[in-house]
C-alpha cells in the first residue's frame, strides 16, 4: 500500500488539492519533488568577504535608514558588522517597515548581494531583528528550494519533505530500480541514501559539489531520471515497429520521370536521403524518420520524391505544415512538381470556406486526392483516409509529439500504421538528437544546391535606415526583391501587424518608385496567398512582412533581407528568416538593424549572426548562450520537462545512458515500466497511446 500524503500531519483535502498540482498525492511522490536548488544559511558571513552574487546570512547593526528618490523611490538601510557595510534596500516599504528598521538595532538577514556602484548591495533581504542575549539558531543544513505552487510556501514544502524523509528513515519503502550490476558499473549511490542527502544535506556535505548539481547523490538522481526517459521514448519505437505497414516497392521508373523534370537537377545529399527513405518505405515496418537539413538545403523536393512513391504504389500521402502561409506555399510546389505526372493535389486548412472543405474531405476519404496538403486542420477528426500510406511533417519543432502522433493514429486498416517522415532545419548537436529524437531514425541533407553563396549579413544601428533605404532601391533597381521583417513587439500578434502597417505606410512613401506589398497574420487566408504570389512572380519588390514568413516561404529571386528590432529575436529565428534570402544563385545580403542599448545576450547573438551562417554552428551557440530547454523545448521532444537532469549539463551520461537503454529494456522489463512510472507519470500516457 502506498501512503497517501493525507496521512501526514497538516495534510488536509485543501493542501492535499494543492500538493496535487505539484503532481504529489502519495509520501513518497514528496521525496521525487526534488529541489530546484539550495541556500546556504548555516553560517554568517562576514561583510568584508562578501562576493557579488552569492546568497548569504549577514548581521550587523543599522547604521543609517532613509528614504532615496532616484528612478524608484526605496528605502535604503547601511548596515555594519565591523568588517565592513552593507546596503539593504526596499522598494516596498511602509512606515512599519522604516521603524522596524532604525539605527542601532541589530539585525540579520539572508538575501542575494551584488556589487553596485555604492558598495554591496542586498535587495529586498529576508531580515529578523536579534537582541543581543538571545541569538536565533541558524539552519543546521543547507536550506532546499522546491517547485511551489501558490498557496505551498517554500517552508511548508520544506516541512513536508522532511516528514516524508522521517517516514523513509521509519522503513518507508521506496523501491530501487537499478540493479546492483547498474549501480556498480556507474559508481552511483543508493536511491535512499540520494533521496536523504537532497532532501536534508549533511551540513559538512560538499556545497560546491551540491550547488553545480555535481554530487554524487544527485547524479544518481540524474542517471536515474534520464535513463527513464530515454527508455520511454525508446518502448515508443519498439511498439510501433511491431505494427505492420504496407509495404512500397519503390520505382526508379517514376523516380527518373520526376527528376527529369525538375529545373536543377539533385544534390548528392537530397539523392542520398531519397535512397534512405525508399529503402525504409520497401519495409513492412512502420518508417520513422528525420530528416535535418539546414533551410535552403531542399527538404521539399526530397519529400515529394517520398510522397511520389507511396502515391505509384496506389497509397495516399499527407503533407503537414505549420502555418497556412507554408501549407499553401507546399501545395503549389507539390502540384507543379507531381501533376505533371497525373497526381492529384488538395489543400485542406483551418480557415479554409466550408465548401472547398468539404469538397477536400470529399476527395480525401474517397481516394481520389492522392496527395494532401494540409495544416493542423490534417488531424481533425472529420479528416478520413481511404488509403493512407505516409505521412510528412515539415518543420517537425514547431508541432509537439503529440501531434506527430496524432497523425500517425490516422488512416490505415486497424491495427497497420504508415510510414512517417519528419523534417526539421533545426540542427542539433549528435547526442541531444538521439535523446529527443530516440525513436526516429536520422537522414542528414548535409550540402546546399550547387551555385550558393554565403549572405552577407550586417549589424547596423535603427538610426541607419537612410542607408537600408538605399540598398532596398538598388537591389530592386537591379530586378531583386526584398523582405522587410516587423518582428514581434510585446509578444503581440495585434501590436505586431500594427508594426508592419506602419511600417508598410512609410516605406511607401519613402519608395516611390518600388511596387510595395504588407503580408501579416491578420489578413485573409485568400489576401494573404495572392499577396504571396504577387511576390513570387515579381509583381512586388519590397514585402513588409512579421514573422509569418518565418518558415519555408521560398522565393528566389529575393536577395535582400531586412530584420528590423533583431536583437528580440533569438538565433533559431533569425537563422530561419535569413534563410528567405540567398536561395538562388545572386550573392544575397542581410540587415540586421537593432535599437541600442544592446544586451549581452543580444549583442552575441548578432555577433554569431554576423560570423556565420551555419545552421549547426548557430545552434551549438544557441544551446550555450540559451541551453536546451528553450532549443529543443518540451514541446520539441513531447515530454515533460525533467525534475533534476538537464540535458545540456548532464550531456556526458548521455552516451552512456543512450545505448544501456536498449538493454535496460530487454533484461529488466518490469523495472523499466516502473522507471517511467515514477519519473514520468502521467505524462508517460502519450508514449502508451499510440
Ligand atoms: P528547405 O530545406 O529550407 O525546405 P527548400 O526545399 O524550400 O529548402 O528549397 C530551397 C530552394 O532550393 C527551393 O527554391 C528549391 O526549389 C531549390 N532547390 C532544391 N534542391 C535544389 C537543387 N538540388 N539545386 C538547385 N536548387 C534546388
Ligand atoms: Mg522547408
Amino acid at each position: 500500500m502506498e501512503l497517501e500524503v493525507t496521512s501526514l500531519k497538516g495534510v488536509g483535502p485543501a493542501v492535499a488539492a494543492k500538493l496535487a498540482r505539484l503532481r504529489i498525492t502519495r509520501v513518497i511522490d514528496l521525496l521525487f519533488h526534488l529541489p530546484l536548488r539550495y541556500q546556504d544559511r548555516t553560517h554568517i558571513t562576514p561583510i568584508a568577504e562578501l562576493i557579488s552574487g552569492s546568497d548569504v546570512v549577514v548581521e550587523g547593526e543599522i547604521i543609517s535608514s532613509q528614504i532615496r528618490y532616484g528612478r524608484r523611490r526605496s528605502l535604503v538601510v547601511s548596515i555594519g558588522d565591523g568588517s565592513g557595510t552593507l546596503l539593504l534596500r526596499f522598494f516596498h516599504f511602509n512606515r512599519g517597515l522604516q521603524l522596524a528598521l532604525s539605527p542601532g538595532k541589530n539585525i540579520r538577514c539572508f538575501g542575494s548581494v551584488r556589487l553596485t556602484q555604492s558598495g554591496f548591495e542586498m535587495a529586498h533581504p529576508e531580515y529578523q531583528g536579534i537582541s543581543e542575549s538571545r541569538p536565533e539558531p541558524l539552519q543546521s543544513s543547507l536550506t532546499p528550494i522546491y517547485p511551489a505552487t501558490e498557496g505551498l510556501n517554500q517552508k511548508r514544502l520544506r516541512q513536508f519533505a522532511q516528514a516524508a524523509l522521517s517516514q523513509l528513515e521509519a522503513g518507508l519503502y521506496v523501491g530501487e530500480l537499478l540493479p546492483q550490476s547498474v549501480l556498480e558499473k556507474f559508481a552511483l549511490p543508493s536511491l535512499t541514501a540520494s533521496l536523504k542527502t537532497i532532501h536534508q544535506p549533511h551540513p559538512e556535505t560538499d556545497v560546491e559539489q551540491l550547488f553545480g548539481h555535481k554530487h554524487p547523490a544527485q547524479q544518481r538522481l540524474i542517471f536515474e531520471e534520464l535513463l527513464a526517459h530515454q527508455i520511454a521514448i525508446r518502448q515508443l519505437r519498439i511498439e510501433a515497429r511491431n505494427h505492420p505497414a504496407p509495404l512500397i516497392e519503390p520505382s526508379i521508373e517514376v523516380l527518373n520521370k520526376f527528376v527529369q523534370l525538375l529545373p536543377f537537377s539533385l544534390t548528392g545529399a537530397q539523392r542520398r536521403v531519397i535512397a534512405e527513405i525508399e529503402s525504409d518505405l520497401s519495409n513492412p515496418i512502420p518508417m520513422q524518420r528525420l530528416v535535418q537539413g539546414d533551410v535552403g538545403s531542399g527538404k521539399t523536393v526530397v519529400a515529394a520524391a517520398a510522397a511520389l512513391q507511396a502515391i505509384n504504389a496506389g497509397l495516399q500521402c499527407a503533407v503537414m505544415a505549420p502555418t497556412e502561409l507554408l501549407a499553401s506555399q507546399h501545395f503549389q510546389s507539390f502540384s507543379n512538381w507531381l501533376e505533371p505526372l497525373g497526381i492529384t493535389t488538395v489543400i485542406l486548412t483551418g480557415r479554409q470556406g466550408s465548401r472547398a472543405r468539404r469538397a477536400s474531405l470529399q476527395q480525401i476519404a474517397d481516394g481520389s486526392a492522392q496527395l494532401v496538403v494540409g495544416t493542423h486542420a490534417l488531424f481533425q477528426k472529420e479528416v478520413k483516409f481511404s488509403q493512407l500510406g505516409l505521412s510528412i511533417i515539415d518543420e517537425q519543432h514547431r508541432f509537439g509529439v503529440h501531434q506527430r502522433l496524432a497523425l500517425l493514429r490516422k488512416g490505415g486498416n486497424e491495427g497497420e500504421r504508415h510510414h512517417q517522415l519528419v523534417m526539421t532545419a533545426t540542427p542539433i548537436p549528435r547526442t541531444l538528437a538521439m535523446t529527443a529524437y530516440a525513436d526516429l531514425d536520422l537522414s542528414l541533407i548535409d550540402e546546399l544546391p550547387l551555385g550558393r553563396k554565403s549572405i552577407k549579413t550586417v549589424v547596423l544601428k535603427e538610426g541607419r535606415r537612410d542607408e537600408v533605404i538605399e540598398r532596398i532601391q538598388s537591389a530592386c533597381h537591379e530586378g531583386r526583391q526584398s523582405y522587410w521583417v516587423c518582428p514581434l513587439i510585446e509578444e503581440s500578434e495585434q501590436l505586431q501587424c500594427q508594426a508592419a502597417e506602419l511600417t508598410y505606410e512609410q516605406l511607401r512613401l519613402q519608395l516611390p518608385t518600388l511596387t510595395v506589398g504588407l503580408i501579416h497574420g491578420r489578413l485573409k487566408g485568400e489576401i494573404k496567398e495572392q499577396v504571396m504570389a504577387r511576390f513570387k512572380s515579381g509583381d512586388i519588390d519590397l514585402l513588409i512582412a512579421t514573422t509569418v514568413i518565418e518558415v519555408g516561404v521560398d522565393v528566389p529571386n529575393a536577395t535582400l533581407m531586412v530584420i528590423e528590432n533583431s536583437e528580440r529575436l533569438g538565433l533559431a529565428q533569425l537563422h530561419q528568416l535569413r534563410g528567405r534570402v540567398g536561395r538562388g544563385t545572386i550573392q544575397s545580403h542581410c540587415l540586421l538593424l537593432y535599437k541600442s542599448p544592446l544586451g549581452e545576450d543580444a549583442k552575441s547573438r548578432l555577433e554569431v549572426m554576423r560570423e556565420s551562417g551555419d545552421g549547426f554552428v548557430i545552434a551549438q551557440r544557441d544551446l550555450e548562450i540559451r541551453g536546451p530547454g528553450e532549443l529543443l523545448g518540451t514541446r520539441q521532444t513531447g515530454l515533460v520537462s525533467y525534475r533534476i537532469a538537464d540535458i545540456m549539463r548532464d550531456q556526458q551520461w548521455l552516451e552512456q545512458i543512450n545505448p544501456l537503454a536498449d538493454r535496460f529494456i530487454q533484461q529488466w522489463p518490469e523495472n523499466s515500466s516502473k522507471l517511467i512510472d515514477r519519473w514520468l507519470g502521467s505524462d508517460a500516457e502519450i508514449y502508451k497511446s499510440v
